[in-house]
């Protein structure tokens, strides 16, 4: 798989409400990147477009195309279906491109299996209270969806150690900036700039030390999971 592989993979997970979509958009926006459109068995939102935020499909047409070994990876969240769909997701890639896939934390560690220098990145809220805050100011769950998102949440943040970097999507802007940062100094065209420059521009630099900031080591992801979860006791 590696040796078909051009363009460089990203993969952004987190809990729900964290921020994901948020970001993921700022991030089309301003690198040169592309958002994979995942498929889903899950109804849309009221804003949600076909072919935009998701494929929606039922269950039965979900499982055709596992058993057409048409997913990339896919995976259960909540009772429903995600997948990546493989063929759009690996011509982007063979076409260059640098590509983003918003997926779940099963999802990804599939993703690393089949393409071990996908780069994973963990969007943190910066506390459980916001969290709820944003699932709720949303306003696209029910409360029971709400709950077990929540719920979901702390198991998700337990994965962190998987990960290669961490965002804490405290002020947004500042978490884009993080995320582009990563993205300049991984992507397949910052790698190929860097190499064909003698002396690096300054916006190489940057990108590659504030990069640098934000990659996980193991003793970073136990105190980020310990301090979580200490705030979560204290709501409970
Ligand atoms: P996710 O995709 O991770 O489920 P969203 O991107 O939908 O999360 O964000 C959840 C809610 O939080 C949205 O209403 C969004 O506008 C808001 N939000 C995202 N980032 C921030 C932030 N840094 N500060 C305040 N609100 C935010
Ligand atoms: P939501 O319903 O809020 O859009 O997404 C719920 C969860 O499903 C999020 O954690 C999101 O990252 C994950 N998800 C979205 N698309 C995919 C996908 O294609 N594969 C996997 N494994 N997870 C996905």
């Amino acid at each position: 798989m590696e040796d078909v592989i051009k363009g460089k993979l990203f993969v952004i997970s987190g809990p729900s409400g964290a921020g994901k979509g948020t970001i993921c958009a700022k991030l089309v926006e301003l690198a040169q990147v592309v958002l994979s459109v995942s498929m889903t068995t899950r109804a849309p939102r009221e804003h949600e477009q076909e072919g935009v935020s998701y494929y929606f499909v039922n269950k039965e047409r979900f499982k055709e195309i596992i058993s057409e070994d048409g997913f990339f990876e896919y995976a259960e969240v909540y009772g429903e279906y995600y997948g990546t769909l493989k063929k759009p997701v690996l011509d982007m890639l063979d076409k260059g491109c640098d590509v983003i896939l918003e997926i779940d934390v099963n999802g990804a560690m599939q993703i690393r299996e089949i393409v071990p220098d996908v780069v994973l990145v963990f969007i943190m809220p910066p506390s459980p209270e916001e969290l709820r805050r944003r699932i709720e100011g949303r306003g696209t769950e029910t409360p029971e969806r709400i709950q077990k998102r929540l719920e979901r949440s702390e198991s998700e943040i337990t994965q962190i150690s998987k990960y290669d970097y961490c965002v804490v999507n405290d002020i947004l802007d500042t978490a884009v900036d993080d995320a582009l940062a990563i993205i300049r100094s991984e992507s397949q065209s910052g790698s190929e700039s860097r190499a064909s420059f003698v002396s690096m521009g300054s916006c190489v630099k940057d990108s590659l030390s504030r990069a640098a900031r934000l990659k996980l080591e193991k003793a970073d992801a136990d105190k980020i999971i310990e301090q979580y979860q200490k705030s979560s006791m204290k709501l409970n």
